[in-house]
């Protein structure tokens, strides 16, 4: 008998803050290699569900499952990102007085400190490696540079290169177009399609020409809730997205197209 792996399983998931129901029974399945992204509207749930998956938080009741075979909601935070899981926050934040070659060798070097690591002789192959990861985030040319330097987007390129040293299996990414011009933004889109298949990714987007862009399953959440699952045209037509973005009034009939 075969069984259907997933690369991360949100099972009745629910978590209360003070009375307020942040996330209410969720279910959430994604498969090895997929690009997922997730939408929904402010206070929707979906920076919680980053922070329950990597152990930031801890559910009130359910289970949250990867590769199908551990469940994360008895690991702590560093035990979850020593599993493969990658959580890149909304804010870059990356090592602003040194350059864009060391940050990415910090990361690979990850607990040994960053003192310890910028001591360190860096060997071929780690330096082969941040070489290739730069080259990937379209940041080679300014390995030399400060990150401090960087404009905003090229801040962004350059944290998910640093999740990106550590080759993680699933990488979470919350709204990483945020602040971006309409050229970086497409730039982070093409990005993110090109790690495809080499990495799971869980996207959390607000800008809906970026959805498009990636034009890949669209998770809606509300509530804490999946609201609607499908491709973007679906989610997009569906009367109660519609709904829950514009505020309209609820109506009892409504047409289903996810
Ligand atoms: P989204 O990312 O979809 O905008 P969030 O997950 O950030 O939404 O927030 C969902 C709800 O949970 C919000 O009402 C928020 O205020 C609340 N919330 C999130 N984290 C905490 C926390 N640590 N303590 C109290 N309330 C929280
Ligand atoms: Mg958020």
């Amino acid at each position: 008998m075969s069984q259907r792996i997933f690369i991360l399983a949100l099972e009745g998931v629910n978590k209360t803050f003070e009375g307020y129901k942040a996330i209410s029974d969720l279910n959430f399945y994604m498969d090895p290699g997929e690009l997922r992204v997730v939408i929904g509207p402010n206070g929707a749930g979906k920076s919680t569900m980053l922070d329950l998956i990597t152990g930031r938080t801890r559910p009130d009741t359910g289970r949250i499952e990867f590769e199908s075979k551990t469940d994360l909601t008895n690991s702590s935070e560093y035990q979850i990102n020593r599993m493969g899981i990658g959580r890149k926050f909304q804010t870059p934040s990356v090592y602003v007085f040194h350059t864009v070659f060391e940050n990415v060798l910090l990361s690979l070097k990850g607990a040994r400190g960053v003192f310890a690591s910028l001591v360190h002789r860096t060997s071929e192959q780690e330096r082969r490696r941040i070489h290739e990861v730069l080259a990937t985030v379209g940041l080679e040319s300014r390995a030399g540079w400060k990150a401090g330097a960087l404009s905003h987007g090229q801040k962004q390129w350059l944290e998910i290169g640093m999740l990106l040293a550590q080759d993680p299996k699933l990488l979470l990414v919350d709204e990483p177009a945020a602040g971006m011009t309409d050229e970086e933004t497409h730039k982070t889109g093409e990005l993110l399609l090109s790690l495809e298949g080499r990495h799971s990714i869980l996207v959390i987007e607000h800008d809906m020409t970026f959805v498009r862009q990636l034009a890949r399953k669209v998770t809606v959440l509300h509530q804490g809730n999946v609201l609607c699952e499908g491709t973007v045209d679906q989610v997009q037509n569906d009367e109660r997205v519609k709904e829950v973005y514009l505020g309209r009034k609820k109506r009892d009939k409504q047409p289903l197209s996810c």
